[in-house]
């Protein structure tokens, strides 16, 4: 009977579920509505359901289920701490609510964490000293690798790059401060650009096609590359992994983005140095990692780590 992991990739719109195997291979997975959860009075029975009806389509029962959220989870893996664009799950121990159901590990995690996991096995970068990795979507997703070990920090929530200060800035924050920098350097702002360009709201095709040469793109991309050139100048990385869905629009004028990191980033090093790859689109990058993160974590459970 095959061992599988379930990996959990959780999004406002929809979710996504697949089986990972030890090979770390994608054996079956589905897309779910997220309104499975989102219209329950407690929407952890949500998924709940929709992880018995995945279940029940497989052979034999899980090793262990990994999900995804995009927002902070405690430290020990059991409970969403902040999720603003998906509040409902806020505070809620997951963990435990699926644990006590299904008698199965259950651990939960900052979805870039798991992108991360998922991207360091593709381009083989374990072996790597230090690896960040920047994914732009709604928000500004980060995740570190610094020897041998994801980074999780004192509370478990390392990395929220999108949440650094910009003196002057008086811009509301979804984290609930003021002033961070991810408002001016996310899917979100193109969404802003987008309507004072007087376009469709999502039109970021439209809104990214004149590139740098446009001021409110040119800001918008100075302001992920202040971002980004601060990690770097902090940790010099071996790599930066470049991904999420709005570095994949097709006019993404990532050359220009890559110049401004350049520009602030300290020299000669680690400026002269600098390596990124930048991802394609995977519809199963957070599925994978989840799945890869729980096997390598769960075979670690002694340890403090989350996986080294
Ligand atoms: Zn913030």
């Amino acid at each position: 009977m095959t061992r599988y992991m379930i990996g959990i990739d959780i999004g406002g719109t929809n979710f996504r579920i697949g089986a990972v195997n030890q090979e770390y291979e994608v054996l079956k997975h589905k897309i779910v509505s997220s309104r499975t959860f989102l219209e329950m009075e407690r929407p952890v029975n949500g998924l709940l359901e929709a992880i018995i009806s995945f279940i029940k389509e497989i052979e034999g029962k899980p090793c262990g289920i990994c999900m995804g959220f995009p927002g902070t989870v405690t430290k020990d893996k059991s409970t969403v701490l902040s999720c603003p664009n998906l509040p409902v799950f806020d505070g809620v121990n997951i963990s435990k609510v699926i644990n006590q159901a299904l008698d199965i590990p259950v651990i939960i995690e900052h979805e870039v964490l798991l992108l991360l996991t998922n991207d360091m096995y593709h381009f083989s970068l374990f072996d790597k000293n230090c690896v960040i990795a920047i994914y732009l979507g709604t928000g500004l997703g980060n995740a570190i690798y610094i020897h041998g070990r994801m980074i999780e920090g004192a509370n478990g929530v390392s990395g929220e790059l999108g949440h650094i200060p910009i003196p002057g800035n008086k811009t509301p924050c979804p984290c609930g401060n003021i002033g961070c920098i991810e408002p001016r350097a996310s899917g979100k702002r193109l969404e802003e650009i987008c309507i004072e360009k007087g376009l469709p709201e999502k039109a970021f095709t439209k809104a990214l096609a004149d590139g740098a040469s446009d001021p409110l793109i040119s800001d918008f991309l100075d302001h992920v590359a202040c971002a980004i050139a601060t990690e770097i100048n902090i940790l010099d990385p071996n790599c930066v992994i470049m991904g999420g869905g709005v570095m994949m629009i097709s006019n993404f004028p990532y050359d220009a983005l890559l110049e401004r990191i350049y520009f602030h980033t300290r020299k000669p090093f680690p400026a002269e140095n600098l390596k990124f790859i930048r991802l394609e689109p995977d519809p199963l990058q957070g599925v994978r990692g989840a799945g890869i993160y729980a096997w390598r974590y769960m075979n670690k459970k002694k340890s403090s780590l989350p996986y080294d």
